[in-house]
């Protein structure tokens, strides 16, 4: 009773047993929701579909599947699932090391890279630290930094696009990291490499710039944050084994840093916190360049084919250079419904305050078409 009380309840309160959510931390009440894309076998459930008549184009993943070289080494480690993982990572590590001319203390490798946003949340951000992303940054950022206590900072996107001038703006005293993901989820805009490494030069050096870099394979050029951060800002970036790599269920990324800050993140995380089949999967994905190439390849075909459509339907849409893009559909909500009952699956953005938007996953050419022509006859 007397914590209760000194928790700020009523006299209420502590006559009535106390619920649940009476003990949990606040931000744990607070916190929005994560609003995941719909799996194949739930809406095939709820609209008495056959699974294999669904398409999912609502979580940006591989329509090509799972890396070949990747799914190869996955289903070679289950004979040994018995056997914990590396804790250590080694062999990721050493071979990501390789790949960026850096060394393996360079990088945490997270439970796909939502869990090194939330390591770093986990490890710097304190109830009153100040967090600044765009307004419809992706949605991770948000809950890493209620999780904490902190307070999220969420700039202006005007046209959906990352206000840079704004966000430097936004940086206070109390500002712990900025987040920036180019390509932006889920608006699909995409910042110059230039203005981001210039954006980054600008800031504190005691502000940590974590760079989301989730679909950079999907771009031409990405910004290069090695020479900052070996000059001892405090930059870091994120990378995910989910989308170009067609990992997504294996759940693997990992952040880009420091030794110092990697060394950090490292304590803070589980033991074994990627797990024996996703190690191996993303060890031998990353040899994997033709899959890569071929995902590009397949993706800039389907981006045109989508755009072109929606041209052709009369829907507005953010040019994008991601594998998704955002579209402004009438009576989106009703349109998500419909779509799913013609056994496809996108995204709505009412969470994201794009009431009127859904996010279109670039899939197979067929699959666009039947996208496109599901569409057409909103
Ligand atoms: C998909 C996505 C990720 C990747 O998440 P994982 O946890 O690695 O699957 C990260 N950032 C953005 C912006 C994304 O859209």
């Amino acid at each position: 009773m007397r914590t209760l009380a000194l928790r700020g309840f009523s006299l209420m309160s502590v006559l009535r047993m106390a619920t649940y959510a009476d003990l949990a931390n606040r931000p744990v009440l607070t916190q929005p929701v994560y609003e995941a894309g719909r799996p194949i076998e739930v809406v095939a459930r709820e609209f008495g579909l056959e699974p294999s008549a669904v398409i999912k184009l609502a979580s940006n993943e591989n329509p090509l599947g799972p890396s070949p070289l990747g799914l190869a080494a996955a289903k070679k480690a289950l004979d040994n699932c018995h056997l914990y993982p590396d804790g250590g990572c080694t062999f990721l590590r050493e071979k990501l090391a390789k790949k960026w001319a850096l060394e393996p203390g360079n990088f945490v490798i997270g439970n796909g890279s939502n869990e090194v946003m939330i390591l770093l949340a986990q490890a710097f951000l304190r109830p009153g630290d100040e967090v600044v992303f765009g307004s419809q940054a992706f949605i991770v950022y948000k809950l890493a930094t209620m999780l904490f206590g902190a307070t999220p900072v969420e700039v202006p996107m005007p046209g959906y696009r990352h206000d840079l001038k704004a966000m430097r703006a936004a940086v206070t005293a109390k500002t712990r990291i900025v987040f920036l993901a180019s390509p932006n989820n889920p608006t699909g805009g995409t910042d110059d490499p230039a203005d981001i490494l210039a954006f980054a030069a600008s800031l504190p050096e005691d502000v940590i710039f974590c760079l989301d870099e989730a679909y950079t394979e999907y771009l031409e050029a990405s910004a290069d944050l090695r020479p900052l951060m070996k000059s001892g800002r405090k930059v870091v970036l994120s990378r995910t084994f989910s989308k170009a790599y067609g990992l997504a269920g294996l759940r693997v990324g990992y952040l880009l840093g420091s030794t110092e800050v990697c060394g950090l993140l490292n304590r803070v995380r589980q033991p074994f916190n990627v797990n024996l089949p996703a190690l191996a999967a993303a060890e031998a994905a990353l040899d994997d360049d033709a899959f890569v190439r071929r995902t590009r390849e397949v993706n800039a075909a389907g981006i045109a084919q989508l755009s072109a459509g929606l041209k052709q339907l009369g829907f507005a849409f953010i040019d994008g250079k991601a594998n998704f893009l955002a579209a402004q559909i009438p009576k989106a909500e009703e349109a998500f419904t419909s779509l799913q009952k013609a056994g496809v699956i996108v995204r709505p953005l009412r969470g994201y305050g794009m009431t009127g938007w859904l996010r279109l996953t670039v899939g197979t050419e067929a699959q666009n078409a039947r996208l496109l022509a599901e569409l057409a006859k909103l």
